[in-house]
């Protein structure tokens, strides 16, 4: 302190559980109007890797759960859910949709503007899609072009209603390339959850039903 400089220094101290740690301390005089020294400010910072780790372990989690070009979550983040919701319904009843949805056409997008183009009509698409959703329902990427959704208290001819809306969202959705604007459509196939469904056969009927919206035209919704 006789120096009225502030100082820092990393010291290890002695934590009441007996342990010791690691911390940064920063000392900093503190001076009268008179520039007389008359006591110190002491800062003490936990450096321990401790929460560094954890925090580590939170992004990891994350890492492993986000797309990292639409920044949705992913497939294997979906599933998880999909368990859930499939356990919570022959639990207590709560019925679900699921929506599986595929952009038409995407490799002419690819062939024609590139897959930098390719990719922002992507994510225009999984913004388009999650933003206009609710708080509680999940929009996944499913993988490639393919996306997927988790709607809870959901009935046939909701999940109907629902994925009509986001079929007209998304082929009133617009990418802008610099040199074009670009829209794209979906075809989407979906169906509620049955008490006897597993994951795979609720996953099946509702791929089964895109499939069938690709062959009656594109750019529609079959939900059964
Ligand atoms: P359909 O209407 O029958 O679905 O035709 P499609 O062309 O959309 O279907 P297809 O399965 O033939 O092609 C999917 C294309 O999606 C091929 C693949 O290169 C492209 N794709 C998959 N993932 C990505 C991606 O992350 N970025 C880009 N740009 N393209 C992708
Ligand atoms: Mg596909
Ligand atoms: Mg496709």
């Amino acid at each position: 302190m006789t120096d009225g400089a502030p100082h820092e220094a990393e010291v290890y101290l002695h934590h009441k559980q007996g342990h010791r740690l690691p911390v940064w301390v920063r000392t900093s005089p503190l001076l009268d109007t008179d520039g007389r020294f008359t006591g110190a400010v002491e800062t003490f910072t936990d450096i321990s890797s401790r929460r560094a780790l954890a925090q580590q372990v939170e992004d990891l989690k994350r890492l492993a759960l986000i797309d990292p070009l639409t920044g949705l979550p992913n497939r294997r983040h979906l599933e998880t859910q999909l368990h859930a919701r499939l356990e919570e319904l022959r639990r207590s009843g709560a019925g679900f949709g699921l929506l599986f949805i595929d952009i038409d056409h995407f490799k002419q997008v690819n062939d024609r503007h590139g897959h930098d183009v390719g990719d922002q009509v992507l994510t225009t698409i999984a913004n388009t899609m999650s933003l206009s959703v609710r708080p509680f329902d999940l929009v996944c990427r499913w993988g490639g072009e393919e996306f997927a959704g988790i709607f809870p208290h959901t009935t046939g001819a909701a999940l109907r209603g629902l994925a009509e809306r986001l079929r007209v969202l998304v082929a009133h959705s617009r990418v802008d390339t610099g040199t074009e604007v670009l829209a794209a459509t979906v075809s989407i196939g979906g169906s509620v959850a049955e008490i006897k469904d597993s994951a795979a056969s609720l996953v099946k009927r509702a791929d089964a039903l895109m499939y069938a919206s690709k062959e009656s035209g594109r750019n529609r919704v079959t939900v059964g």
